[in-house]
Order: structure tokens, then C-alpha cells, then sequence
């Protein structure tokens, strides 16, 4: 499975010059917990509730701080070509939660660990249910073609 069949199309993003009172406001209106920084479709890093944090411990005014104070930079991204599963060692290796999918610099989409977790529990199931019509489909044929001299020869 490659990143563009998962990944979520609509990015919450933000401009690196909006105050961080601004990206805070709209994390809550959109109830997301980072924000993708941009100009225009470029990305130019990337914004989480944790570094909205540290702009109240570092007591800034967040209606002076700009986001470019806090965003991280440089981003680590995947095209959106890129296996699901080597997407899941780069996370787990940087120990991130999310990673912007981009092509040529531009942000066509993103996804997050949540996302990815569900997928593959959602793939779990159908696994599961696949093998479970195939030996109920086995179990039905082996009674049909029981024969009725010898019922125990079926199990
Ligand atoms: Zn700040």
C-alpha cells in the first residue's frame, strides 16, 4: 500500500509569518494537533501543539511570536509514491507522528500514525475475515464430500 491511497488530502496549514495566538486558535477550530507551514502550496516546516507550548514556557507574547519561532525546520516528507511500511520506519525511527507527503517541495497531502494504525487494523480484520470464509468454504466441501460409510472420517 503506498502513502496516496491513505494519506489525507486536506492539510490544516498556516503561514510561517501568522502569530502563534493565530495557529493555536486554529488547531482548536480544526481540532488537529499540528499544522503544516507554508507559502502558498510550499512547505516550509511544520507546527505541533507541543511548540505551542514551549512559546507559553518561554513566556513570548503569541499575538508578537511568529510561527517561524517554533515551527520545525527542515521537514522530513515521503512522496506520495512511498511504501506505507518504509513511511512507518522513517516515523519510527525520527519518532514522528506524522509525515507530509510532498512532490517537488509542494504539499499534496499528509499522514499520521493514527492513520496509519487504523489502516493496518482495518487490513488485520479483513485478513481475518478472509481466512475465515476460506475455512468455512474448506469445511463445507469436506462435508459434502463425506462419506456417509464412514461419518468419522470427517472432523
Ligand atoms: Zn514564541
Amino acid at each position: 500500500m503506498k502513502l496516496e491511497e491513505i494519506m489525507v488530502k486536506d492539510v490544516i496549514r498556516i503561514s510561517p509569518d501568522d502569530n502563534t495566538a493565530g495557529a493555536a486558535k486554529r488547531m482548536r477550530e480544526k481540532r488537529v494537533g499540528c499544522l503544516v507551514v507554508t507559502i502558498g502550496q510550499t512547505i516550509k516546516g511544520i507546527l505541533t501543539d507541543r511548540d505551542l507550548l514551549n512559546c507559553l514556557s518561554e513566556a513570548h507574547n503569541p499575538y508578537q511570536c511568529r510561527v517561524s519561532n517554533h515551527m520545525t525546520t527542515p521537514v522530513i516528507v515521503e512522496k506520495p509514491g512511498e511504501e506505507l511500511l518504509r513511511a512507518v520506519e522513517v516515523m519510527a525511527q525520527r519518532r514522528i507522528k506524522r509525515l507530509p507527503v510532498v512532490i517537488d517541495g509542494k504539499i499534496v497531502g499528509i499522514v499520521s500514525f493514527s492513520d496509519i494504525s487504523r489502516v493496518m487494523h482495518e487490513q488485520a480484520q479483513s485478513f481475518w475475515s478472509t481466512w475465515v470464509s476460506i475455512t468455512s468454504l474448506a469445511r463445507a466441501q469436506a462435508l459434502h464430500c463425506r462419506s456417509p460409510e464412514n461419518p468419522a472420517s470427517y472432523h
